[in-house]
C-alpha cells in the first residue's frame, strides 16, 4: 500500500533493489517485509523569526530506518526538493550503506524542503537550532547521530552541537559528525566522501588493468562530494574534462586544472565562466566518452530517458540514488559498472564513525591515518562487492545490496528481530 513514506520514486526504486537483492541470497521474509519500513518517522514544525520581523513555519522531518547494528547515522538535508518520502528512501540507504562498510551503526535522514541560500546567515542558524531543539528527545551520541548532506555543512553541524549541548547542560560532541575541527570533528572529514569515491574509481580501474593516473572523468556536481572527488583524481594523475554545477558544465579535453577551477569558483561560487574551458549543458557532462563519470548531486538523473547516450565505461555514485533502477540495470547488462551509492559514497559516513569514535574517547588522529584507515576501508568494501558479483554473476548493485543485507539478516536474526 502507498503512502506518504513509500510513494515517491526512490523510495520505490530503493525497495526494488531491496527486494531483487533478497531474492539472489534467500533472504528471510520476515527481515525483508522489516526493513521495507523505517521504524520512526518524524515530522515537525519549525517557527523561524525571519529577519522581515514575520514568522515563517518551516517543516522538518526526521527518519530512523533501523538501529539494529548500532545508533541511527545519516545526514541532514536542506533542499527544495525535500519530502518524507524522499528522507525515509534516504534513511534506508544509510542502514544498507553503514551495514556493507561494516560499521557499528544503523541508518536515519532529515531534511528541510528549504533552499539555504535564500536565507540569511541568521534565519539559518535560527531554523537549524528550533529543529535540532525539535529533535533533541530522538537524537544523541548513542541514539542518532546527524551529519551534513546536501545544503548543510560543518557550521550547521556547529550549531547542532551547541544547541544539544546547552539543553543536556553539558558538551557532547558525539551529537553530530562533520562539524568543525575545533570543536571535536575530524581531520580528513570535508574531503572523505570524495576521496572515497576515488579510491572506489581507482579500484574499479584496475579490474579494466587501467590506472587512475590517466584515466579521463567527468563529475557532475562540484559541491562537497564532487570538489572533493575532482581534487583527488587530479592529484592522482587523473584528466577530470569535465564538471558542473547549478549554473551548468565546463569542457576542457586536455584536462581542467583542478586547483584553479577550486580558487575560481571560492571567488565566483558557481564553475560557470571559468576561462580554461567551453561551457556545456548539464546533461552533456552526463554523456561524455569518459573512463569514470561520477554523478555528484542529487537522485534520479541517469535514467530510462538518457541511459541509452552514456558513454562512461565506469559509473561511480557519489550521490545517493542518482541512477534509477531501469537505468541500473540497462547499463550493467551493457557491460558499464555502475558503482553503487552505497559503497561508491560511503567515504562520508566512515570518517563520520572516526569521527564520533575520536569525540568518545577525546584522542584524535592526524588527516594521513584517517586517509589510511579511510582506504582500507574502501578498498575492502569494493573487493568484497566486486568478488560477490563476480561469483554470483549479478550487478554491482545487487552485489552490494546482497552483502550489506548479510549482515543485516545474521544480526536481526541474533537480536530476535524476525524469525
Ligand atoms: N550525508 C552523508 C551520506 O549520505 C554522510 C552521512 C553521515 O556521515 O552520517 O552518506
Amino acid at each position: 500500500m502507498m503512502d506518504s513514506i513509500t510513494s515517491g520514486p526512490l523510495y520505490q526504486n530503493t525497495i526494488t533493489n531491496l527486494i531483487d537483492a533478497g531474492k539472489v541470497i534467500n533472504l528471510n521474509r520476515n527481515v525483508l517485509e522489516r526493513l521495507k519500513r523505517p521504524r520512526r518517522a518524524l515530522t515537525v514544525s519549525i517557527p523561524v523569526k525571519m529577519d522581515d520581523g514575520k514568522v515563517h513555519v518551516f517543516t522538518g522531518h526526521r527518519v530512523q530506518h533501523n538501529q539494529t547494528l548500532g545508533p541511527y547515522k545519516g545526514g541532514l538535508r536542506y533542499h527544495p526538493s525535500v519530502d518524507l518520502s524522499e528522507v525515509a528512501a534516504l534513511a534506508a540507504l544509510m542502514t544498507f550503506k553503514c551495514s556493507l562498510l561494516n560499521l557499528p551503526l544503523g541508518g536515519a535522514k532529515g531534511g528541510v524542503p528549504v533552499d539555504p541560500g535564500q536565507l540569511s546567515k541568521n534565519e539559518l542558524e535560527s531554523l537549524t537550532r528550533r529543529f535540532t531543539s525539535e529533535l533533541s528527545p530522538f537524537i544523541g551520541p548513542d541514539k542518532d547521530i546527524p551529519a551534513p548532506d546536501v545544503g548543510t555543512d560543518s557550521q550547521v553541524m556547529a550549531w547542532m552541537l551547541d544547541t544539544y549541548s546547552l539543553e543536556s547542560g553539558y558538551s557532547q560532541t558525539g551529537v553530530v559528525t562533520g562539524k568543525p575541527v575545533e570543536i571535536g570533528g575530524s581531520a580528513g572529514r570535508e574531503s572523505a566522501t570524495g576521496l572515497g569515491v576515488v579510491y572506489v574509481a581507482q579500484r574499479a580501474l584496475e579490474t579494466q588493468k587501467k590506472k587512475i593516473s590517466g584515466a579521463t572523468m567527468a563529475v557532475q556536481g562540484f559541491g562537497k562530494v564532487g570538489m572533493h572527488a575532482a581534487i583527488e583524481a587530479y592529484a592522482l594523475g587523473g584528466r577530470v574534462v569535465a564538471v558542473s554545477d547549478v549554473s551548468g558544465g565546463l569542457l576542457n579535453e586536455r584536462g581542467i586544472n583542478i586547483p584553479d577551477l577550486v580558487r575560481y569558483v571560492r571567488e565566483n561560487k558557481v564553475v560557470k565562466g571559468f576561462p580554461d574551458a567551453v561551457a556545456i549543458s548539464n546533461e552533456d557532462v552526463l554523456e561524455l566518452d569518459v573512463d569514470v563519470l561520477a554523478p555528484c548531486a542529487l537522485d534520479g538523473v541517469i535514467t530510462e530517458k538518457n541511459c541509452a547516450s552514456i558513454k562512461a565505461k565506469i559509473i561511480v555514485e557519489g550521490a545517493n540514488g542518482p541512477t534509477t533502477h531501469e537505468a541500473n540495470t540497462y547499463l550493467s547488462e551493457k557491460g558499464v559498472m555502475v558503482i553503487p551509492d552505497i559503497l561508491a559514497n560511503g567515504g562520508g559516513v566512515v570518517v563520520s564513525y572516526f569521527e564520533w569514535v575520536q569525540d568518545l574517547v577525546w584522542l584524535f588522529w592526524n588527516e594521513e591515518e584517517v586517509r589510511n584507515k579511510l582506504r582500507e576501508v574502501m578498498f575492502g568494501s569494493f573487493d568484497k562487492v566486486w568478488a560477490f558479483s563476480q561469483k554470483e554473476k549479478v550487478n554491482l548493485r545487487l552485489a552490494a545490496m546482497a552483502t550489506s543485507l548479510m549482515r543485516l539478516e545474521k544480526a536481526m536474526l541474533l537480536r530476535g528481530q524476525a524469525w
